[in-house]
């Protein structure tokens, strides 16, 4: 069995039994046996209660990752069980129609540390942690074993990784990517470049979002700010989109947004795709929009930066609110995960006082059915969007 132990300090117990997968070091009264990061681990009450197996990591504020609320050994068994639970939730998003998915979430899989995006007949993982790190051999056999992909493609290449002391790590583990590679999401195709495209090449969390923005696209002027590789412009345009401005400071995410217009047969679409600093464009933006999609990236990546970034979000989306014609609507969302729910509302809400205008919610939003997250980790709630349309 495990032969590291954490004992937690009195009290400290209740959020690992409410299903919290985080130990933060300051719950921790003792740490018994390390050796290495990422080596597993029982987690004990200070009575010595057996709690839950995880894996433990020193160099890392959170120093422990629970796996299972269960005495367990973590072996190839029980990742595979994990891989296999993970999987049968996607059976039903996968289809003819939509053919790229995450089939591993991490913490919202009970795997923290791993992800796992499926593109096509391809997979592309990411492996986060030193606890995932010291499984990576039986993670890409079950992989390969399991889904026989016509490519496995590693992108370890995120911040979380060196806050674990771990390097990045990149490459083409098996098979060959195609190239292109194209997907399919609601019926529409995308250019995807999982070996050097943002995250592991395309924002998959926002299947859902995008999908709703058909609904308020017809014949209407949009712009799409952060746009990334076009994705909600495309869903616009399929919708009858009056036209369609991309905005985004990568020249090669935009130069894939103008080939996903044309791959969908949008080409005589009215567009533009603008190569700026979002903030830039604002201001010496002289015109009104009737769609506005703002989607940037995370604005606050450590909890300390939480009310500068509310400030930032505030702005942008009072900014946004006033360049919307009567009766357009802002599609506007958060990817930090510090930014919580509630205070992106109160954001939102802000915004909206301040500029005057009157503000109706058309749509709460959030990442799509292949992004779970553990009800009991807020921190897995990372993704929030609101749909507003003002009135006059
Ligand atoms: N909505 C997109 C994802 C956006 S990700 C989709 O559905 O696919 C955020 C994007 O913001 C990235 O493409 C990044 O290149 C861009 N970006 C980051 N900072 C920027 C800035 N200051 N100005 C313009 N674009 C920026």
């Amino acid at each position: 069995m495990n032969h590291v132990r954490i004992t937690l300090k009195p009290g400290r117990e209740r959020s690992v039994l409410n299903g919290n997968p985080w130990i933060f070091s300051g719950a921790a009264a003792s740490i018994e046996g390390v050796d290495t990061p990422g080596q597993p681990c029982n987690v004990v009450s200070a009575r010595g209660d057996f709690l839950a197996t995880g894996y433990v990591n020193t160099k890392s504020k959170i120093l422990c990752r629970i796996m299972t609320r269960t005495e367990t050994v973590l072996d190839r068994r029980f990742l595979q069980n994990r891989i296999d639970a993970a999987a049968s939730l996607r059976e039903h998003i996968m289809n003819d129609d939509t053919t790229a998915c995450r089939l591993v979430n991490s913490e919202g899989d009970f795997l923290p540390g791993l992800v796992v995006d499926r593109y096509g007949a391809g997979l592309v993982v990411q492996i986060l942690t030193a606890g995932m790190e010291a499984l990576r051999e039986d993670i890409i056999e079950i992989l390969a074993e399991r889904f026989n992909p016509s490519f496995l493609v590693e992108r370890s290449d995120t911040g979380m990784r060196f806050d674990e002391g771990l390097e990045a790590k990149t490459g083409v583990l098996l098979g060959t990517v195609d190239d292109p590679l194209d997907i399919r999401e609601n019926g529409l195709s995308f250019r995807v470049d999982v070996l050097n495209g943002q995250k592991t090449g395309f924002y998959l969390d926002q299947r859902d979002s995008r999908n709703l923005v058909r609904l308020h696209a017809k014949e209407r002027s949009v712009l799409n700010l952060f746009s990334y590789t076009g994705g909600f412009g495309v869903y616009a345009a399929s919708a009858g989109a009056a036209s369609v401005t991309s905005v985004d400071s990568s020249a090669p995410a935009l130069e894939l947004a103008k080939t996903n217009m044309i791959l969908n047969g949008f080409d005589s679409v009215p567009q533009e795709f603008i190569q700026d600093d979002v903030f830039h464009f604002l201001n010496k933006c002289d015109r009104q929009w009737d769609v506005i999609i703002l989607d940037p990236p995370p604005f606050a990546r450590k909890k300390s930066a939480v009310d500068q970034a509310a400030r930032g979000y505030k702005d942008i989306n009072m900014r946004a609110l006033s360049f919307l014609n009567p009766g357009g609507v802002l599609a506007t969302f958060s990817c930090s995960h510090h930014i919580a729910p509630a205070l992106f509302r109160q954001i939102a809400y802000s915004a909206a006082a301040d500029s005057g205008r009157d503000v109706q919610t058309l749509a709460q939003t959030g990442h799509a059915a292949d992004h779970p997250f553990n009800l009991c980790h807020i921190e897995g709630e990372y993704l929030k969007g609101l749909f507003l349309r003002v009135i006059d």
